[in-house]
């Protein structure tokens, strides 16, 4: 009997520096890869009733499986595609094919770790190896400075202690030969329909920063065009905080949250950058930023379940966070009346991307102003975000809610300053308030200060056409 492995494609949805995939294709005489669309991820999160994974994210999923489908069959393989629960799929698969091991990406966060757990333990009733690789970040947990458990818990510690004294790992290389067994049912791809409710299906907004589309081959070319062809590299520090537009950053997000791209890629393209056109704080500083990604994801191993309850990493108890659902859908909406916030929560929901900016000040308001549970936002945001990351997510959550890792004490976003300094003109609010396209600049973002000739001048009617604000604003004006 031929040795046979599966090969479970979670949140690595590549064939290059795939190190799993990889020693599936060099351990066994056949490689069963496959991919399991797990129905619990569509379900409702109770008490917002909203889904966990939304339309906008849902669809660059199908996307990404698609495409790793493709590229699967171009090499002779093949992916097998199943929905339902991916521990009861998978052990029942590996023991009607005879299967030795199981082979996966290691996830960080609870969920997906009581999954593999779950998964294992029936493997063991039948005698079938689980294998796991940690495939998702910059530096391998195993070449950490320090055991996870002591992870420091300020950023600059973890970044300047990884900096000096670890190394970045090479990519490994894509595998060649890929034999699958004859006769195996291979599945059909769902329609999106099936995974979600027809209702939710997005239209296309032309104002998205990116026609974003799933899959390793549009992450590759995403890497080029931002890299090479535009040559966008060498100025990203002074960009990263725009708010209109492809390129102020390098939307490499979705791609690097289902794994279609690898940061150690995007890494080995900074350094092949550097050496080829120019090395400045902007080639540095897109390292920099991965290695945040890496900090949450390390994060999330080091607090487990923490992270997800309103006390947070810190085990906050003193914040009193209300439950106002009528704050959180003014919030959702885009109708707290504060035209900067407004703005960004109608992008969002319009087109699943958010600049890294806007979500600090949403993040901010929702918990700082209105004092909702800051874990309706990160929920929202969970079934909102194209490119949702259970760590980055989180962790971002928690660290803006004050009750994360920000060594700075009760940092606070003072938006009417903040819109002043990233959108002076005004253009990114009158992009997503058309009702608003007529205020000047240097009135746009305190507009429920306009009189009522003003109003009239400028058609926007508070309280009619544009909100009265749901908290009082001009405390941000006098600071
Ligand atoms: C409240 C909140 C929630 C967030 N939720 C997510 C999320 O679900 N998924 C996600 O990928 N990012 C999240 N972020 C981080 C950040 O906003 C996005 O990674 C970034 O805006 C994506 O755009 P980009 O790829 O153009 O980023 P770039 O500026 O081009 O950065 C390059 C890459 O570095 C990483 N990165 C940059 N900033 C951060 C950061 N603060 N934390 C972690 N990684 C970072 C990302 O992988 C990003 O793709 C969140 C931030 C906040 C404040």
């Amino acid at each position: 009997m031929p040795k046979r492995i599966i090969y479970w494609f979670r949140n690595d949805l590549r064939l290059h520096d795939n190190e799993g995939f990889l020693k599936a294709t060099q351990d066994a005489d056949e490689v069963i890869p496959i991919f399991v669309f797990d129905t619990r991820q569509f379900n409702e999160i109770a008490p917002l009733g909203i889904p966990k994974t939304g339309a906008f994210r849902a669809k660059f999923l199908l996307e990404s499986v698609q495409n790793l489908r493709d590229n699967l069959r171009k090499k002779g393989s093949n992916l097998l595609v199943r929905l339902g629960k991916p521990e009861v799929i998978l052990s029942e698969m590996a023991r009607e094919l005879g299967v030795s091991t199981i082979y996966t990406a290691k996830e960080a966060a609870q969920e997906e770790t009581d999954i593999e757990t779950a998964l294992s333990k029936k493997l063991k009733v039948y005698n079938i190896d689980f294998e796991v690789f940690w495939q998702s970040t910059l530096y391998h947990p195993r070449d950490l400075p320090f055991w996870v458990s002591c992870l420091p818990d300020v950023f600059t510690d973890f970044r300047k202690a990884v900096e000096q004294q670890s190394k970045i790992r090479s990519t490994f290389a894509e595998p060649t030969a890929i034999p699958l067994p004859e006769g195996i049912e291979i599945g059909k791809m769902p329609e999106i329909y099936e995974l979600i409710l027809f209702s939710q299906l997005p239209s296309a907004d032309q104002r998205c920063v990116l026609p974003f589309k799933g899959g390793e081959t549009e992450a590759l070319h995403r890497l080029k065009t931002y890299f090479w062809d535009n040559d966008q590299l060498k100025t990203y520090k002074e960009t990263r905080n725009g708010l209109l537009g492809a390129d102020f950053s390098s939307k490499f997000s979705p791609w690097l949250a289902y794994g279609c791209i690898s940061p150690r890629q995007i890494y080995e393209e900074v350094k092949r950058y550097e050496a080829e056109r120019v090395a400045n704080d902007s080639t540095y500083w897109l390292v920099f930023e991965l290695i945040w990604r890496d900090y949450f994801r390390f994060i999330t191993l080091k607090y487990g379940s923490r992270l997800f309850k309103a006390s947070g990493i810190q085990y906050n108890l003193e914040i009193p966070w209300n439950h106002r659902r009528d704050l959180f859908e003014k919030w959702v909406n885009g109708q707290t009346g504060v035209p900067f916030i407004d703005a960004n929560m109608r992008e969002l929901k319009l087109t699943g991307y958010l600049s890294n900016r806007g979500r600090q000040n949403v993040a901010s308001f929702l918990a700082k102003d209105l004092q909702v549970d800051w874990t309706w936002g990160a929920a929202y945001f969970e079934s909102q975000l194209i490119d949702y990351d259970v760590c980055s997510n989180w962790g971002n959550w928690n660290y803006v809610a004050g009750v994360g890792n920000d060594p700075r004490e009760n940092r606070y976003f003072n938006v009417y300053t903040q819109a002043k300094k990233y959108d002076a003109q005004g253009e990114y609010v009158k992009t997503w308030l058309p009702e608003l396209s007529n205020v000047p600049a240097g009135l746009i973002h305190q507009v429920w200060n306009l009189d009522t000739t003003a109003q009239q001048q400028y058609e926007v009617h508070l309280g009619y056409n544009f909100p009265l604000p749901i908290v009082e604003v001009n405390k941000w004006l006098r600071k």
